[in-house]
């Protein structure tokens, strides 16, 4: 985690970001999660560490605009999750409206679609796909199940 941390160190140092402690904790958390992650959650599991919530916000916003974590908008809410370091390019979610956990789909047919798609986007259209976020909404599994007793 630590070579992690400094990795993303060396990438923000080169583009004149000073990390400070309060952020490199902010990067932590992302490099020990595999959740989705809004401000006020990271909030929540920094505030005793003294980290405000207006860092949170200016943390997440250099990490976003250095590809370092993915921002996942669904309706009004902003979702966060490391980029870097994790390996998946085409991303694909699943929301549940019931409980709010948000999943990624990985489903290797499903993402070879999607390349298709957005290849053939790209001649059509003559533009350069860069990203693709897809949500997908509904009860998951666990929700269904209690709905149903
Ligand atoms: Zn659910
Ligand atoms: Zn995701």
């Amino acid at each position: 985690m630590n070579s992690k941390v400094s990795m993303i160190e060396d990438i923000l140092r080169g583009k004149n970001f000073k990390l400070t402690s309060s952020r490199k904790e902010i990067i932590r958390i992302f490099l020990g999660s595999d959740k989705h992650l809004k401000p006020e959650d990271v909030y929540e599991l920094v505030k005793a560490k003294g980290i405000s919530l207006p860092t949170v916000y200016r943390t997440i916003d250099i990490l976003k605009r250095n590809q370092i974590i993915e921002e996942i908008s669904i309706g009004k809410h902003r979702y966060y999750e490391l980029k870097i370091f994790s390996g998946k390019k085409l991303h694909i979610h699943f929301k549940c409206d019931v409980c709010g956990e948000i999943f990624d789909i990985d489903d290797q047919k499903l993402v070879m679609d999607l390349i298709d798609i957005t290849s053939n986007v790209e001649s059509e259209y003559k533009v350069e796909v860069e990203d693709l976020l897809m949500v997908l909404h509904g009860v998951c599994e666990k929700c269904k199940n209690k709905t149903i007793i």
